[in-house]
């Protein structure tokens, strides 16, 4: 039986990329997606085009009960999850003195609290296995820090804390737990960007580009393999040399 490998906001951006790299490599593959549209289910037949199983499920990664929901029905599909990579994630940026209330428990809910909500279910099947890989995606940002997005970087810092804590609790049970911080990604995310911001900012990294969903799945696809089995609670920059 193949691998199976869980994203969460797999349908596009980063997720779509690893879910994609995944599938390559012969891991049965499940999307999480909160919203259903056509690129959902373009992302689903481009990975069955490849003979791959793609399941996808429904739910708020904020939401412990939608999280508790879809684990279960991976669990019924699967019987198990071997990889988890905790990707899904959104931005509410603007400086601390116009920054609500709700854009930064936002951030928190989904990027933070939504990668425990995810990783708490799905680790009981993992304990039970005694063995399994977490990848979660950070941020450099959570390293660095950012004017701007005292929310996002926030949330990105956690999950930094959160790894090097799980990593501890659950390497005598086989599980290893790392985090990606990802630096200038070209996404939707950082599509609002004006080309001439995105040029400038392309100028400051060292390899003088910006980087591709691609890049991060390559490094992810690394981390789920068993060439890995020596790596955890690490947190690894994919940022062309910005930080550093
Ligand atoms: P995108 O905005 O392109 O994609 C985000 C994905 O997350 C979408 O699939 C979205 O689903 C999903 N998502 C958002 N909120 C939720 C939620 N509450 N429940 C379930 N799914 C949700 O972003 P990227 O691909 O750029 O980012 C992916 C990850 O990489 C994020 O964690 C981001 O913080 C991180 N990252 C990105 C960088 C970049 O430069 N792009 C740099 C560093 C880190 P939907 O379609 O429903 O909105």
């Amino acid at each position: 039986m193949n691998k199976v490998a869980f994203i969460t906001g797999g349908a596009r951006g980063i997720g779509k990329s690893i879910a994609i790299t995944l599938a390559e490599s012969g891991y049965d593959i499940v999307i999480n997606y909160r919203t259903e549209n056509e690129e959902l289910q373009n992302t689903k037949k481009e990975i069955e085009q490849k003979g791959i199983k793609c399941l996808t499920v429904k739910g708020d990664v904020s939401n412990f009960e939608d999280c508790e929901k879809f684990t279960k029905e991976i669990i019924e599909e699967y019987g198990k999850i071997d990889v988890l990579v905790n990707n899904a994630g959104i931005t509410k940026d603007t400086l601390l003195m116009r920054m609500k209330k709700e854009d930064f428990t936002d951030v928190i809910d989904t990027n933070l609290v939504g990668t425990f909500n995810v990783t708490k279910n799905v680790i009981s099947y993992m304990i039970k296995a005694r063995s399994g890989k977490i990848i979660n995606i950070s941020s450099v940002v959570g390293i660095a820090g950012n004017a701007g997005q005292t929310n996002y970087s926030a949330s990105k810092a956690g999950i930094i804390g959160f790894t090097k804590s799980l990593a501890k609790e659950v390497a005598s049970r086989g599980i290893l737990v790392n985090a990606v911080a990802p630096g200038f990604i070209e996404t939707s995310m950082t599509d609002v960007l004006k080309e001439e911001i995105k040029e400038e900012i392309s100028k400051t990294i060292p390899l003088k580009r910006i980087g591709t969903s691609k890049d991060v799945a390559n490094l992810v696809k690394f981390l789920a393999s068993d060439e890995s089995s020596y790596i955890t609670g690490q947190v690894i920059n994919v940022d062309g040399g910005m930080l550093m």
